[in-house]
């Protein structure tokens, strides 16, 4: 990805969370791998172009799941996305 030659957005678990809280996929399949390809599916037509931009979303939901939206206890009230986020609304 860093290089370029990737294409689509990669997703370690911090960032694969956050996107499933906030709405993206369907967090509660049989797999890891299956809630990955939902969250592909459903954030496809939305994704930047290039891999500066692709890194930089990459790099912005792994920071943001690992201080803010953490596994336990996220820390909602800080958050910059509270208002739109569906895990918020039923939490
Ligand atoms: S509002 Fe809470 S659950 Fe939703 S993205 Fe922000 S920290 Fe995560």
């Amino acid at each position: 990805m860093f290089c370029g030659v990737t294409e689509g957005l990669p997703l370690e678990s911090n960032g694969l969370r956050v996107l499933t809280r906030i709405g993206h996929g369907r967090a509660h399949l049989k797999s890891y791998s299956a809630v990955y390809r939902s969250v592909h599916e459903a954030i496809a037509p939305q994704l930047p172009k290039g891999a500066e931009s692709l890194a930089r979303a990459h790099l912005l939901l792994r920071t943001h799941g690992k201080t803010i939206c953490r596994d336990t206890q996220p820390q909602c009230h800080e958050c910059p996305v509270e208002d739109g986020c569906a895990f918020r609304q039923i939490s």
